[in-house]
């Protein structure tokens, strides 16, 4: 606890594309491993997929102040990208709950999933 008060609210923030990439990065290794059985490098689908989503952080309007996407509220994905990375998160998604745990992985994935439906009063 005392390190992660000691580290400079700036310096987590410059952090965050970095740690988006690595999480979008490792999860479609894993539903391509997953899905299409590739084992060390990803299929040309996925390779396209994860460059587009390395530029789409690249690109972000919002830059280190960015929230994670799945919360952001301008949606820079075009649409059949959208449809694919959402597959990946669904798949990947529960998945890193076991093998990554963190809340970051868990706020995405949690925002990717389907809408919840309204609360029952
Ligand atoms: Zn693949």
């Amino acid at each position: 606890m005392e390190l992660i008060n000691s580290i400079p609210l700036v310096h987590i923030r410059a952090r965050r594309i970095e740690i988006e990439k690595k999480t979008v990065s490792r999860m479609i290794g894993m539903y391509c491993r997953g899905k299409h059985g590739n084992k060390q490098e990803l299929c040309s689908d996925c390779d396209q997929l994860h460059t587009y989503a390395m530029q789409r952080l690249d690109h972000c309007v919002f830059g280190n102040e960015k929230p994670f996407c799945s919360a952001c509220p301008v949606h820079c994905y075009k649409k059949s990208m959208r449809e694919r990375i959402k597959e990946v998160m669904q798949y990947a998604g529960p998945r890193m709950l076991y093998t990554h745990p963190g809340l970051a992985i868990m706020h995405m994935f949690a925002r990717f999933s389907k809408p919840q439906p309204p609360k029952k009063k």
